[in-house]
């Protein structure tokens, strides 16, 4: 497909501001099933915000990577959606994802206090960068939900930003890591020992990649690119890093997306 989008990067790209200071680029609003995680199974409302410096190999929304093609909401227009669809039934909380949701983090500075004010919980689903950005949103945060972003994956250690952050998300955060037939023993290890040192240790979900084509094939024009596959590790290789992990942190779960075994979005 054609793209507006940079090309995939290793350096951080960050997003343009949006139009309006206060405005934030949204991709969509909708209510669901959490499909991925500890709260796996519970309903939320999803505020999904666009731009994301990184190209995670595994992405499975593309479409939200850039900013352009999105519409720039005010904090009034997204409470506004998030009170119509609390009407119509119950929600446990508001999962701010995205794209990297902390690229916004000024819209987010108004956004999740106004949240709470509602009453409903705020759960910020994030790459686990930039803790500058992170530092303000932290008291309006009750639960992160902490990618860690393997080399594999990503092109490039993140380790220190991951630390620093992780330890301003203290006991809010379990951390995911999606692991494919390229994890490698190394950057695993490298990433629980980052864990078993932070007080407490979060826990930690281990989610094997659902089967996909790596982005940067399908960031290319169709046909272009001979699509490389993106699958998940060997069935008794994805045990062996829940046995290695299981031992040295407090809580380790093996958890598959399942939205899409649901046919959820
Ligand atoms: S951080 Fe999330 S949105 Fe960004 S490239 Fe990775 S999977 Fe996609």
């Amino acid at each position: 497909m054609t793209t507006d989008l940079p090309p995939p990067s290793h350096e951080p790209v960050l997003a343009e501001s949006p139009a309006f200071p206060l405005r934030g680029r949204v991709t969509e609003i909708f209510s669901s099933l959490q499909g991925e995680g500890l709260y796996v199974g519970q309903r939320q409302i999803f505020v999904r915000l666009s731009g994301c410096p990184w190209r995670c190999r595994y992405c499975d929304t593309p479409g939200s990577l850039a900013h352009e093609g999105h519409p720039a909401l005010t904090v009034d227009d997204v409470l506004q959606k998030i009170k119509d669809l609390q009407a119509v039934r119950s929600h446990s909380a508001v999962s701010v994802t995205g794209g990297e949701p902390l690229l916004q983090s000024d819209f987010l500075v108004d956004l999740l206090p106004a949240v709470q004010a509602l009453g409903l919980r705020t759960y910020l689903e994030t790459s686990a960068t930039h803790p500058d950005r992170f530092r303000p949103l932290v008291p309006f945060c009750d639960v992160v939900a902490a990618d860690i972003k393997l080399p594999s994956a990503i092109g490039r250690p993140l380790w220190a930003e991951h630390e620093e952050f992780l330890r301003l998300a203290g006991d809010k955060a379990f951390v995911k890591i999606v692991l494919t037939d390229q994890t490698t023993d190394d950057e695993f290890e490298t990433a629980v020992h980052l864990l078993s040192r932070l007080t407490p240790p979060p826990p930690l979900v281990l989610q094997p990649v659902t089967p996909v084509a790596d982005l940067e094939s399908r960031l290319q024009e169709a046909g272009t690119v001979a699509a490389a596959r993106i699958v998940p590790p060997a069935p008794a290789r994805l045990v062996g890093f829940w046995e290695w992990a299981r031992p040295r942190l407090p809580t380790v779960k093996l958890v598959s997306q399942m939205h899409p075994l649901w046919g959820l979005p």
